[in-house]
């Protein structure tokens, strides 16, 4: 079998495992590039996918490929210069094409004579350097990279939704900017679809709808945020579904987002749906406890503010919701707190902040006894097996948080933990409070078995 046989029956399997979104951004644009012995090299669009592709998809990548070679290989991942279709000046025979071929790329097609370039209206702000990757968001930031890379041959349109503060504006207009870094020369416009649609009906109350025309379909990037804006306006939709199809068929590149995906936004018509389903969809979903503190790390360096590290991951566990929002919420910690005078934040404030504590000057409504009967009652035991002596893993976990909690909610001295928790050394205590503060920090399960005990003081 010759390698391209081999790598379209590796692809076949691979695609009825996985979804069609993550088929066709990782895998429809890969190559087996080499075959040595039982060493395969396979190539990728961009070094993003290909690590990605790495991390992900390592054995499943495998486990096909030594399927059908009955060897049992080791990959590579590497990143191959251009596209294959743009090698051999045809579509490889090999994957189904998601854009629009055209002979020239936006890139190579710098007109001889070039009309006042209109203002992307970029904000400056909003770009891939301060853009957090994480669990949450990494396709999208996959796609948005390929697309950078092969403007209006990667993936088009690219259709980017989510709930709202998620970062989808953030992540298309990083993607503008990072286009007109390589392509300066390239016309790329940003809009929301609000903008769009008032633009339309003020030109055409001033008869200047030719002029709005001109202004869209001479674009060689259309980036359109909230698209979902011109649902149920018939006008509109009508003037962007020929407004998007010039620019696609000119295979111009075209990003959109919205609040949900295509076939769920209601009133918009049965063309443009399928219009918008026609290159690639991804989603951002809320960010996961590492992505809120990758950015809430970023947030305190830039405004340059001092938080203790427990605080810190208090804050991120207990703040489950859009980036937007705990942005939000922890400028309104830092104002609370620059009020009260500290150097720094500390889990005290934090503790304060979310109600899990009573505030100082309040009688401190949480007493030990109270404390070690939540975790009891948390974790289903009985209070004199967390006090007793057995080392059954399940209690000595329960006892350790019962410890932590005491010390750190309760400020009580080691000592008279240990003298609490059952006639105990203070040093073992110690190492008690230590263990639980790391996997606070590292362990998803802990932290949520002690943010859940917290609710309850
Ligand atoms: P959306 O368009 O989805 O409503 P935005 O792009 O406006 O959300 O993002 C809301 C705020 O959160 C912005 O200030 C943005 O910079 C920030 N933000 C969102 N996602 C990230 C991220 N992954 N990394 C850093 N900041 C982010
Ligand atoms: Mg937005």
């Amino acid at each position: 079998m010759d390698q391209n046989t081999i790598w379209k029956n590796t692809l076949e399997e691979i695609k009825v495992s996985v979804s069609p979104s993550v088929f066709q951004t990782f895998f429809s644009q890969s190559v087996l590039k080499k075959k040595e012995g039982d060493i395969a090299t396979i190539a990728f669009p961009n070094p993003y996918l290909a690590d990605l592709a790495q991390k992900r998809y390592y054995s499943l990548l495998k486990s096909a490929l030594d399927n059908q070679t009955k060897a049992n290989n080791s990959l590579l991942f590497i990143t191959y210069k251009r596209p294959p279709e743009e090698k051999n000046g045809q579509p490889s025979p090999l994957f189904d094409q998601v854009s629009p071929k055209t002979t020239s790329t936006p890139t190579s097609s710098a007109p001889t004579f070039s009309p006042p370039k209109p203002p992307s209206i970029l904000h400056p702000k909003y770009i891939f350097n301060n853009y957090i990757v994480g669990n949450s968001n990494n396709f999208a930031y996959a796609a948005a990279q390929a697309v950078v890379e092969n403007p209006g041959l990667a993936y088009n349109p690219l259709f980017i939704w989510g709930g709202v503060g998620v970062g989808k504006t953030h992540l298309m207009q990083a993607t503008g900017h990072a286009i007109l870094e390589k392509n300066p020369d390239l016309k790329l416009l940003y809009a929301s679809a609000e903008t769009f649609g008032n633009e339309l009906i003020a030109s055409i109350q001033q008869k200047t709808v030719s002029k709005f025309k001109n202004k869209y379909r001479k674009l060689d990037v259309f980036l359109i945020d909230d698209i979902q804006f011109i649902a149920g306006k018939e006008y509109t939709q009508e003037e962007f579904f020929h407004t998007f199809n010039a620019l696609y068929m000119a295979g111009k590149q075209i990003i959109l987002t919205s609040d949900k995906k295509p076939e769920e936004i209601q009133q918009l018509e049965d063309r443009l749906v399928s219009r918008f389903q026609g290159g690639l969809t991804v989603d951002i979903q809320h960010p996961d406890y590492e992505t809120r503190l990758a950015i809430l790390k970023q947030y305190i360096s830039e405004k340059n503010i001092s938080i203790n590290p427990d605080a810190l991951n208090l804050f991120a566990t207990t703040v489950e919701s859009n980036v937007r929002e705990i942005e939000g919420k922890f400028r309104e910690l830092t104002l609370q707190t620059s009020s009260q005078n500290i150097a720094q934040i500390n889990l005290n404030s934090v503790q304060q902040f979310f109600g899990l504590k009573a505030k100082i000057g309040e009688t401190k409504k949480i007493t030990h006894r109270h404390a070690i009967s939540l975790v009891s009652k948390h974790f289903k035991i009985k209070t004199s097996d967390l006090l007793g002596k057995s080392r059954k893993k399940d209690l000595v976990t329960a006892r350790h948080i019962a410890a932590y909690l005491l010390r750190t909610d309760l400020d009580l001295p080691l000592q008279e933990i240990g003298r609490i928790l059952g006639g105990r050394d203070h040093t073992s205590i110690m190492h008690a409070v230590d263990k639980i503060k790391h996997l606070f920090s590292t362990n998803q399960q802990i932290r949520h078995e002690i943010v859940t005990i917290r609710k309850n003081y």
